[in-house]
């Protein structure tokens, strides 16, 4: 069984001309609200491949987090774990420009009020004890990802993506198995490491240094060039899926989501990684994040 810990917003996205600088007023389109969160996205992508998923947030007692429950509890995610008030919801608030570009505003709201007691407590504790992989990210205050850590089941496999990315401590960096980062959260990682100084090198150079900080796997990924995976046997390169991309919101979600339900499965990292690829690619082809994330027959059929 999967184990989701992590992020719940509620996205309210707009459509403008442009940006209001400051003390201005910009009319935009109707506004469009939508369930995300790194946390909720993953679980809905689980559950949706046919994973048996729970996830474990925190939400407002309000409209949005009524909204986050609905879908998770739509897509068959066990939301026992979902604790309920403490702050409103998570909101992130989007702006859209006739680019595509975003910007985006979030207050963490419920988000930062899941903490370490709340992971020692019932209804989470017995999740953790339950669960054979963990999957979280860091939208999340890091302390309770550390303690998420410490509450694993022996055996339990722990997956991170740790985004937004900061630097993290060596406990909960030689749980993660993989350690799943894109191109941006790598660089944020090993520049943390190397004080501060951007990395150059190939992805290759980047899973090394990334696995010389004590993961017992990494996963970088790499977009439209899929992804790759290394470990203490060696790196090996997941081709890219050709697809026609429309929108990469959720990608990395679903596909981290589909790596750990397949790694809970017993498949390998490397095959683990190409079918979570096949997954992310069908996501591109489709708008928004939850609603583009396919079901295991969909995967097959493209
Ligand atoms: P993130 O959304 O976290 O930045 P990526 O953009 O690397 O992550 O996407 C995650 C995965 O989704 C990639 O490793 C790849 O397998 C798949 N993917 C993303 N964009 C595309 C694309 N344009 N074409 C095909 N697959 C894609």
């Amino acid at each position: 069984d999967l184990l989701v810990v992590g992020s719940a917003n509620a996205d309210l996205v707009i459509c403008v001309e442009r940006r209001p600088g400051a003390g201005e007023t910009v009319l935009g389109s109707d506004l469009a609200l939508h369930p995300g969160g790194k946390g909720a996205n993953q679980a809905v992508a689980a559950a949706r491949l046919g994973a048996r998923t729970a996830l474990l947030a925190r939400v407002g007692d309000d409209a949005h987090g009524r909204l986050l429950l609905d879908s998770q509890r739509a897509a068959g995610v066990d939301t026992a774990g979902v604790l309920v008030g403490g702050a409103p919801t998570g909101v992130a608030l989007i702006t859209v420009d006739p680019s595509g570009d975003n910007s985006i505003v979030v207050s963490p709201g419920a988000n930062g009020r899941l903490t370490p007691d709340d992971i020692r407590a019932a209804p989470a504790a017995a999740l953790l004890t339950a669960s054979r992989v963990v999957s979280a990210q860091l939208e999340i205050p890091l302390e309770t990802v550390t303690e998420v850590v410490r509450g694993l089941r022996p055996g339990a496999r722990f997956v991170l993506n740790p985004s937004p990315p900061r630097e993290l401590p060596p406990d909960v960096l030689a749980a993660c198995d993989p350690l799943i980062v894109n191109e941006h959260e790598a660089r944020v990682l090993l520049g943390a490491d190397v004080g501060g100084t951007a990395v150059g090198g190939t992805p290759e150079e980047w899973a090394g240094a990334l696995l010389a900080l004590g993961p017992r796997s990494v996963v970088v990924t790499l977009g439209e060039d899929g992804a790759l995976v290394a470990d203490a046997s060696g790196t090996a390169r997941v081709p890219a899926v050709k697809v026609n991309a429309v929108d990469t919101t959720g990608a990395g979600d679903a596909f981290t989501a589909a790596l750990a339900w397949r790694l809970g499965a017993g498949e390998s990292l490397a095959d683990s990684a190409a079918y979570a690829a096949r997954v992310g690619a069908v996501a591109v082809t489709r708008q928004g994040a939850q609603a583009s994330f396919p079901t295991a027959d969909e995967v097959a059929a493209g």
